[in-house]
């Protein structure tokens, strides 16, 4: 199999689910006692937060970037940036390296419209809701995604920073997701987007109002996909 790369920490409690669900996934797929090829890089996530909050993205692109590096001297055949927001620098990322980089935004795209949907609303943090580089890029895939008004979008991203990040995981943020999700159905919504890697923690995405889209789910498929394809395929008895 092909060795699946990570530039983990942001947070490190999703981290820890990609790490779960990879693996389970390349059980799922080989059996027995397989377990995927990994190499992560973790970053300092408070570090990533403060160039976030500075509006500091060129910092962020060089560690991040420099992350991605490592990954590949270290065997990796492609890169997953283990968080939507931070895919806001993801072409620099992949600039930096010859391999590829799985990118969540197409990902979960391609998930969606396979399923027969087509106007998503975007859970995220208020990063990925507002810059445009998530909504942005899911129009020119042919989707046509909307997010919460604006107090509704400061709920969904205080609730990632101050408490799915820090493993706080609370009933009323809960009430608070599933009361945006009624709202948006009844304004046209058809899906929803888990679209931050934390909300996972909190929304289980088959018991929604609407069908749900995880994106840590999806991007940890999709990786198990890459690392199992041809021509690098190597089955273990
Ligand atoms: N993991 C979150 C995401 O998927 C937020 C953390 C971050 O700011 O990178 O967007």
């Amino acid at each position: 199999m092909r060795m699946i790369g990570l530039i983990g920490g942001m947070s490190f409690e999703s981290s820890a689910v990609y790490y779960r669900l990879i693996n389970e996934a390349m059980r799922n797929e080989l059996g027995g006692l397989a377990s995927a090829e990994i190499v992560m890089r973790s970053v300092n996530f408070a570090e990533i937060v403060s160039y976030q909050k500075a509006g500091r993205w060129d910092l962020a692109e060089k560690a991040l970037g420099d992350a991605a590096a490592a990954l590949e001297r270290a065997g990796a055949d492609c890169v997953l940036i283990c968080t939507n927001t931070m895919h806001l620098i993801a072409d620099a990322v992949a600039a930096r390296v010859k391999i590829p980089l799985i990118h969540i935004v197409d990902e979960t795209a391609e998930a969606i419209k396979a399923a027969g949907f087509k106007r998503p609303l975007l859970l995220a943090t208020r990063y990925t809701m507002e810059h445009g580089f998530y909504t942005e890029r899911m129009r020119s895939l042919g989707l046509n995604p909307m997010v919460p008004e604006a107090d509704n979008r400061q709920t969904v991203h205080n609730v990632i920073f101050d408490e799915l990040c820090c493993g706080s995981v609370k009933d009323e943020s809960r009430a608070a997701y599933l009361a945006i999700i009624d709202k948006a159905k009844a304004a046209g919504a058809d899906c929803i987007i888990l679209g931050c890697t934390e909300i996972c923690l909190l929304l289980n995405p088959d018991e929604l109002a609407l069908p749900g889209f995880d994106s840590t789910t999806i991007h940890c498929q999709s990786a198990v996909n890459f690392a199992l394809s041809e021509p690098a395929l190597r089955k273990i008895a």
